[in-house]
């Protein structure tokens, strides 16, 4: 057995890592040809590599370390609750105090009757449980028909088989399949699919393609409707403002159960403690996961309403994970949520960082490879195009320029990711103004570089 430690030469954890780790979502021997990037340590919103390099993390780790890195508070905490209690399940008819604690404040914070919280390891984990949820519910509601769960393509909720299938991205369902009674509609992406069609007509056709699937799939059939307040993983798509409203009126029309997937907006991303207050909606269930712990432990829940937990509370339940309210990551949960709120950090990044971000961010909107820029609280995302005025796809694969683009932040210690040919950034929740400012001007170097590379492969043309 080799003893790995951080003081080896990068090249040695490379060849370590190429050798026995598989990485998600990456093309294993291009990267092992090249060799991960090693992380060591982190604070506040910079990360330091093995070699040295100060990175600054435009997406909070996977849009999870709203807290900042760092905070020794929570360390405490996980290691007094692994001395106190490290572990025990609540399956059998028993309790203990991090999960009653964790529960109550949820209930809490949560808008509306959201007062019921089943816990799971993870986002995926817990979109799993909403399925197993709803079926449920309108099982013991008497009408077993009630099924079919409604989502949108290019909505992420997750990567199990079953989340992965409630998600509607493509290339998961080519590799995994699909599970029974999954229905998926277009999504509100008014730039690279809106046409000829003004933002607001676009986002009603959009939404009403909901109640259209209802009517089809037969009214009697349909027991759900989730989605993103504001998509992530999709590339921040921000729906235009007639969708919403639209959205929750047919599902109220048709007492379709409407689920919140807030693993992302949940917990100050969006400007507000969830995004369903920011898109003013009201969910009956809603999905938390990623800043419920700010990433330092793997911790999500499913937060329902009164009605849901009435009809589920009548009935054994015959679900649950054996970490299902872990201690740890609840004591951790807590302790995160309770900094956010007494450090006043979602209010601060709602008044303060979010308007800077914005303008900084909508800056980069004049640059010759950039389309709309769109900033909702502390999340955004530009398009790439080659031209501005007829919202132009290039002429190669898409996620090639993006590629490429990422290649030159990474080049220049920024992480902003790429989804497909749109850049997109979730930064901790206590990143400074100067640390904006460094974000933008990175970020432009990135551009403008990659704009060369791009120029040069001879890719700056519209797809015809
Ligand atoms: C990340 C994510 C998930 C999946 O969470 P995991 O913890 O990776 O399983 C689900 N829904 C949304 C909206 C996400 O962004």
């Amino acid at each position: 057995m080799t003893l790995i430690t951080n003081h080896m030469p990068t090249e040695e954890l490379q060849r370590l890592d190429a050798a026995h780790h598989m990485h998600p979502f990456t093309t294993g021997d291009d990267l092992a040809k090249k060799g991960a990037r090693v992380i060591t340590r982190a604070k506040g919103s910079t990360l330091t590599d093995s070699d040295g390099n100060d990175i600054l993390d435009g997406m909070a780790g996977l849009w999870c370390v709203n807290i900042g890195y760092g905070r020794d508070e929570l360390a405490e905490v996980a290691a007094r609750q692994m001395r106190e209690l490290p572990y025990y399940n609540t399956f059998f008819q028993t309790t203990h105090v991090p999960v009653i604690a964790l529960a109550e404040r949820l209930a809490e914070l949560a808008p509306g009757d959201l007062n019921h919280v089943f816990f799971s390891n993870s986002g995926s984990e817990a979109n799993d449980t909403n399925i197993r949820i709803v079926r449920t519910y309108w099982q013991e509601k008497g009408q077993p028909e009630k099924t079919v769960i409604i989502s949108r393509k290019n909505a992420y909720h997750g990567s199990s088989v079953a989340s992965s299938a409630l998600g509607g991205m493509a290339g998961m369902h080519a590799q995994s399949g699909m599970i029974p009674d999954i229905h998926h509609i277009d999504q509100p992406n008014w730039w690279s699919e809106g046409g000829d069609m003004s933002p607001e007509d676009f986002g009603l056709e959009r939404a009403q393609q909901l109640e259209k699937a209802i009517l089809e799939l037969g009214e009697n059939r349909v027991a759900a409707f989730i989605a993103e307040p504001i998509q992530g993983a999709g590339g921040v798509i921000v729906p235009p403002s007639t969708y919403w409203p639209e959205i929750q009126r047919i599902c109220d029309k048709y007492e379709i159960l409407l689920i919140a997937d807030e693993v992302i907006c949940g917990f100050g991303r969006t400007g507000n403690w969830f995004g369903s207050q920011t898109m003013g909606i009201k969910p009956d269930m809603m999905t938390v996961a990623k800043g419920l712990s700010s990433g330092y432990a793997p911790i999500s829940a499913s937060i329902v309403n009164e009605d849901i937990a009435a009809v589920l509370g009548a009935c054994e339940f015959n679900h649950g994970y054996t970490y299902s309210g872990h201690p740890v990551a609840a004591a951790v949960a807590l302790e995160n949520l309770r900094i956010l709120d007494e450090e006043g950090i979602v209010t601060h990044a709602a008044n303060e960082l979010a308007p800077y971000l914005k303008e900084k961010f909508e800056s980069l909107g004049d640059h010759p490879m950039v389309g709309e820029v769109k900033v909702v609280g502390m999340m955004g995302s530009l398009a790439l195009t080659p031209d501005k005025t007829t919202r132009a796809k290039f002429a190669a694969d898409v996620g090639t320029v993006g590629f490429m683009v990422r290649e030159r932040c990474f080049a220049n210690n920024l992480i902003m990711r790429h989804v497909g040919d749109r850049m997109v950034i979730s930064p901790p929740l206590v990143i400074t103004k100067a640390e904006i400012d460094m974000l933008s001007a990175r970020a432009r170097k990135a551009l403008d570089e990659g704009y060369e590379n791009v120029k040069a492969a001879g890719l700056f043309k519209a797809m015809s």
